[in-house]
């Protein structure tokens, strides 16, 4: 059922939770530790972010990884605030109860709080939407993340029998659903900062989403959503998705799963049996990682915290 790519996962999906709920700077990486020391939680302003990329990993982006306070070279005027709409169905309120309770948006706006200035409040608002979808308006200035979003991962998991050790998607279906969220803080900080961006969006998005699950030593976090892709894949491609702004579903997993194993090829290196159709692209993913690290990087710099 599940591929060897999981076996990081096994262990590793408290990570994020961990990160998170606790403020830890302890190595949360698969088995217990990627060995490279923990992060600050300083991903755009730390002079590691090339530490995979040999002698071009050098991205001109901080000037220290110490902790402590870092003053943003544009001023921070906003916050990440979480807003819900409690849902109209029976089954939604209970879901969106339990997420709220848990405090898990809070933790993940808090989170973003201490990486990111912003020039206004940037509203972060779980909705029920009667379809499944996220995603960023500019023309309010706010992202909405349907409900309906983590239920349909859960199910696609369900489906494909994709289950932690206690036989429950939902942990795993949280970390995927939480790449979505930074998927759409992505598209509202291109708006926001007013980024320039080459090439399709939605790849850059997805791009700053794994970077910064991976920043987070919670790279399984995007593997998750890799499957969550994968999951999604039918076989079929007619011109519409081709047509789509979005990569086709497999291109979007081959991209995380390529920048996750770029980050740390030895960790994954596993990748290499388990994906012998990216014999061609895994070689270059290191390159990849740091070239889009850097980007991204370079781009945040001036609201960076
Ligand atoms: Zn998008």
């Amino acid at each position: 059922m599940i591929g060897p790519y999981e076996r990081c996962a096994r262990s590793f999906i408290p990570a994020l939770a961990s990160t998170l709920f606790l403020a830890s700077t302890v190595p949360l990486g698969c088995d217990g530790g990627s060995g490279d020391g923990g992060h600050d939680l300083s991903p755009w302003v730390q002079n590691d972010v090339g530490q995979a990329g040999g002698d071009t990993a050098q991205p001109d982006v901080g000037e220290s990884d110490q902790p402590g306070p870092v003053e943003t070279q544009e001023p921070d005027l906003g916050d990440f605030v979480v807003e819900y709409e409690l849902p109209q169905s029976p089954k939604l309120q209970d879901l969106a109860s339990g997420i709220r309770d848990s405090g898990y948006p809070d933790a993940l706006a808090e989170f973003l709080n201490t990486q990111l200035a912003l020039p206004r409040d940037l509203p972060l608002v779980f909705a029920q939407c009667d379809k499944v979808n996220a995603y960023y308006a500019g023309e309010d200035k706010r992202i909405t993340i349907c409900w309906e979003m983590l239920v349909d991962i859960a199910q696609a998991f369900a489906d494909h029998d994709w289950t932690d050790e206690s036989g429950s998607v939902g942990t795993l279906a949280l970390y995927a659903w939480t790449w979505v969220i930074f998927h759409e803080v992505g598209h509202a900080l291109v708006d926001y900062y007013q980024l320039p961006i080459t090439g399709k969006e939605e790849d850059a998005v997805d791009d700053f989403s794994t970077l910064l699950l991976i920043l987070d030593d919670s790279a399984e976090a995007a593997v998750h959503a890799a499957v969550y892709f994968r999951f999604q894949d039918n076989g079929e491609h007619p011109p519409s998705a081709l047509a789509n702004e979005h990569g086709l579903h497999l291109q979007r997993f081959y991209n995380i799963m390529c920048i996750v194993y770029g980050s740390a090829p030895a960790e994954y290196g596993y990748f290499e049996t388990q994906f012998p159709e990216m014999e061609d692209r895994l070689p270059r993913c290191e390159g990849e990682y740091v070239q889009k690290l850097k980007s991204w990087a370079t781009l945040l710099a001036p609201w960076a915290k």
